[in-house]
């Protein structure tokens, strides 16, 4: 999408507009009536209380299924062109939810043939290290080992290739020129990439011999794949999948998205303590010129990067967080203290993520999709 923003799969700037995407996507917000009906499973998950995941296609319907008894798989997945950092984290949590809410099996894709294709700087080597890489993430985040595989593309390219080619055989060049923007110069490679990301999508029918429904959670800059592989989805026998879309974590420079090509501005769940604590002491605040300031006209939260790292992930109890905003506001927290709060918490949350993470790499294996 072009305008005062872009989101898509391969790029996301500026200052979203989250309502303007659901109108141009064509998706549904997760309103009152979606969330009291989820309610009824579990007690909300924060992210959907604050309207962090926010938008979806088709939720009353898997949930329709999931009432009569056909239980849903979810899919989701990583781009594995750098180490994974808290950004990557943020739908991989809510999918834990799920899978614990729902008693759902979990597909997740390392997409390395995309990475490859879509960026100069990278080779097949480096973007297959990094699946292997960022699966210890998602393994140290506590998914159950019963329920969920985890596909590398180049990997499981016999199992995924099939399907991949009954999706291209149904999208036309003209099809991924209009949703994606791709001209006569996009290496072929990218242009039937989409088919591999929709194969996952399919592949719980194929292996279950039936039509399953399928849920993918993800960021909401992932949905024009997922609008292919719905298009094509019904006429290939299989049903449409649903989606829960998220909004995109914010940068530490106020951005409304982190990225892995600002290192600086990025925490990666390999940081040390001392790289963490540096990187939020240098993060953009909504504080005023001088502490005297601050405590005369007050704070910003709602352009703030350390009070939206609270509100996105590490403040879980809505009074707290609905207390710091105010005494933000108020002038009653400076900035210094508000950093050095976020920074223990985040040191104690990666110890223990880093702890897992190292014991994740002899469960690999037990993860890892074959065939
Ligand atoms: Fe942000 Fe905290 Fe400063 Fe307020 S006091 S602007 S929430 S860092």
């Amino acid at each position: 999408m072009e305008g005062d923003f872009t989101v898509t799969p391969w790029e996301v700037t500026g200052q979203i507009d989250y309502d303007l995407l659901i109108q141009k996507f064509g998706t549904k917000r997760i309103d009152e009536q979606m969330l009291a009906r989820l309610a009824g499973y579990a007690p909300l998950h924060p992210m959907l209380r604050r309207g962090i995941m926010y938008s979806q296609r088709d939720l009353d319907w898997i949930l329709d299924k999931y009432d009569q008894g056909e239980k849903f798989v979810l899919y989701t997945g990583r781009g594995p062109s750098g180490h994974t950092h808290l950004g990557h984290l943020m739908p991989w949590i809510f999918t834990k939810w799920l899978q614990d809410t729902f008693d759902a099996e979990l597909y997740f894709q390392m997409t390395d043939d995309e990475k490859y294709l879509f960026n100069d700087n990278l080779s097949l080597e480096d973007t297959l290290r990094m699946s292997y890489e960022n699966a210890l993430d998602v393994i140290a985040l506590g998914f159950d080992v019963s329920k969920t595989k985890i596909l590398v593309d180049t990997e499981l390219i016999k199992t995924l290739y099939p399907l991949a080619l009954k999706v291209a055989k149904k999208v036309t060049f003209s099809t991924t020129k209009a949703v994606f923007g791709f001209d006569n110069s996009t290496n072929i490679g990218s242009i039937f990439y989409t088919s591999m990301q929709s194969a996952p999508a399919l592949l719980p029918s194929d292996l279950k011999g039936r039509n399953v429904p399928v849920l993918i959670p993800c960021g909401i800059d992932q949905d024009a794949h997922f609008r292919v592989t719905r298009d094509v989805a019904e006429a290939l026998g299989y049903y449409k999948p649903a989606l829960v879309h998220g909004k995109m974590f914010p940068g530490l420079t106020g951005s409304d998205k982190m990225s892995s090509s600002q290192p600086e501005t990025t925490i990666f769940t390999t940081d040390p303590p001392k790289v963490v604590k540096k990187k939020i002491a240098n993060a953009f605040t909504g504080g005023a010129v001088s502490a005297e300031e601050q405590r005369k006209t007050g704070g910003k939260p709602e352009v703030c990067s350390v009070y939206k790292y609270q509100y996105f992930i590490f403040e879980e109890d809505d009074r707290q967080v609905e207390s710091l905003a105010e005494r933000c506001r108020k002038g009653e927290i400076l900035c210094g203290e508000c950093k050095k709060l976020l920074s223990e918490r985040l040191v104690h949350f990666l110890e223990e993520h880093q702890r897992r993470r190292e014991e994740a790499k002899g469960k690999l294996d037990d993860f890892l999709m074959k065939a």
